[in-house]
């Protein structure tokens, strides 16, 4: 006998094993197919704002009461305290020119810091993937999926009405059928290679490499630089970008000793330092940051280091006949502004509501388009990030325009007036929506304070955070008095803000 499900989920990433969870709980059967074996590494760690509230969302439409915890630093640390995880209270930007020391300067030019919450309690986080990965696929089982691992599938079978999966694990060989296909794993993964899928390329996007390990004894930015003592949050309890000609580099800081460090470079920059031998390009790029060197002097690399290349990969189908890729099997853009997490979050969402909508292969249709136009969307704003990487001023516009949509898209969200921030980046707000490119075309084409001046413009209709303030010298605190100031861009009153606040322990 062939076993039947209703579903069945490739790959048991956050992502894979997240969706299985929720299928359970809307009563279908389904099976979690996985090529390797937990735990193991994965890259992609730092959650933001939107990708938490998504989690609580989740939590509660789906009652996986589990999950809640891992929307914020406080509840993770106080529910999971074995479970990896890093202190995230927003985004520290730092400006570098090759060959140069970063310094310090009463106006804070060459950096930004922007809190996305104002304490540690409420704060984002930082998964470390091995365990948190592992406790997902665990609690899918828990929640009834049946699981395979090490099973190694072949091509699939589709009979006009079902998909047979069959393939090899070490206990001998396995086979299935399903209904509906999800595909969860990961760029240029299961589906791609057996449906024959083209690959297509976001347009205008450069060609960019990435290079990554993880490592201990990694200095923190403060310790070398202790003037950011008065700053909104230390700047290594955040996703932390250093930004220089041709590229940008994360550093990821977790609770164990672990942290998460690399380039993503442009194409130019990746064959002058010979990313090919790894160990020697990262010391290559070491050397033209003389202060990031020093923030490395005495780190050890944890693991051999990872290279991809071509970084970016956008699917050409997102959805067909009696299957989907979830977002990161559709694309990978980069890793710049963590946006992986939430655009996941929000593929997997869409698919909770197909579920309960009755699965029907129109409703498919739908959110493969959905998830293409979010993954393009995004394309644009980090290749406009990409062409002004070495101009401090403007890369700072293109964050605000990023920043300011993603706060404005969240407290929509938690106000339940979704209707205001429609489609990622409030690429359904068509006004907004027109501007925003306009904004993105002129990066890299116009000076720096034309484009300021032009953001600034752009995003006074969501500017609930306060940003492109010069008055605030690029350090941005998580004040209340900012949302409250902007209720009305949310047609909210105070009150309902307060109350808002209240209800995410902001002002506990
Ligand atoms: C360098 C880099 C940095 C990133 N940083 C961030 C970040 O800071 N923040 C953020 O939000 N996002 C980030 N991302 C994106 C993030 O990694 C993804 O959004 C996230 O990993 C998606 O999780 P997933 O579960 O869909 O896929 P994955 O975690 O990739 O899991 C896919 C699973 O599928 C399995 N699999 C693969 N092929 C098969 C097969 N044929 N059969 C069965 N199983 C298979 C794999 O073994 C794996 O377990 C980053 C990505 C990269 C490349």
């Amino acid at each position: 006998m062939t076993a039947h499900f209703d579903i069945a989920i490739i790959g048991s990433g956050f992502a894979g094993s997240l969706l299985a969870s929720i299928a359970r709980s809307l009563g279908k059967s389904v099976i979690l197919i996985e090529r390797g074996e937990h735990p193991r590494f994965t890259i992609g760690e730092s959650s933001t704002p939107l990708a938490n509230l998504l989690i609580e969302t989740l939590a509660d439409r789906y009652q996986l009461p589990w999950l809640r915890p891992f929307s914020k630093w406080g509840t993770w640390q106080a529910t999971y305290p074995n479970i990896g995880c890093g202190l995230k209270r927003g985004f520290s930007f730092f400006h570098h020119k090759a060959g140069h020391n970063w310094s310090f300067d009463p106006y804070h030019n060459h950096q930004l810091l922007v809190a996305a919450s104002p304490s540690d309690a409420i704060a984002d986080t930082h998964w470390h993937r091995p365990d948190f990965d592992l406790f997902l696929q665990s609690q899918a089982v828990a929640d009834g999926a049946e699981y395979t691992d090490k099973t190694n599938l072949s091509a699939p079978m589709w009979d006009g009405n079902s998909w047979l999966l069959s393939g090899t694990r070490p206990s001998g060989n396995f086979q299935c059928r399903t209904r509906w296909l999800i595909d969860a794993s990961g760029p240029r993964g299961y589906l791609h290679r057996h449906l024959n899928l083209t690959e297509t390329s976001f347009a205008g996007f450069p060609n960019t490499v990435g290079l990554w390990s993880h490592f201990s004894n990694v200095h923190r930015w403060e310790s070398l630089h202790p003037q950011f003592q008065g700053a909104p949050f230390p700047p290594d309890d955040a996703a932390l970008h250093h930004h220089f000609d041709g590229g940008w580099m994360w550093i990821l800081r977790f609770n164990n000793g672990i942290v998460s460090a690399g380039f993503a470079l442009k194409e130019h920059l990746a064959t002058e330092v010979g990313t090919h031998q790894p160990e020697q390009a990262w010391q290559k790029l070491l050397n033209r940051l003389p202060s990031v060197r020093a923030q490395f002097s005495d780190a050890l690399s944890l693991r051999p280091f990872s290279i991809q290349a071509p970084l970016a990969f956008r699917t050409g189908e997102a959805s067909g006949k009696g299957w989907i890729h979830l977002p990161t099997a559709a694309g990978f853009i980069d890793p710049l502004f963590s946006t992986g997490f939430a655009l996941s979050l929000l593929g997997i969402e869409r698919l909770g509501r197909w579920i309960e909508g009755g699965m029907n292969p129109e409703g498919l249709a739908d959110c493969g388009r959905e998830t293409l136009a979010d993954l393009d969307t995004t394309a644009d704003l980090i290749a406009a990030a990409y062409r002004v990487m070495n101009d401090p001023d403007a890369f700072q516009s293109v964050t605000h325009l990023y920043l300011a949509a993603a706060s404005y898209s969240e407290t929509a969200r938690r106000l339940d007036r979704s209707h205001l921030a429609p489609g990622f980046l409030l690429r359904k707000r068509p006004r907004f929506y027109a501007n925003i490119q306009r904004c993105f075309a002129a990066a890299g084409h116009s000076p720096a304070p034309v484009l300021a001046h032009q953001v600034a413009e752009t995003i006074d209709e969501v500017n609930i955070a306060g940003l492109a303030d010069p008055a605030k010298l690029n350090w941005y605190r998580a004040v209340a008095a900012d949302l409250l100031t902007h209720a009305h861009l949310l047609e909210a009153t105070p009150t309902e803000i307060s109350e808002m606040l209240i209800k995410t322990g902001f002002f506990s």
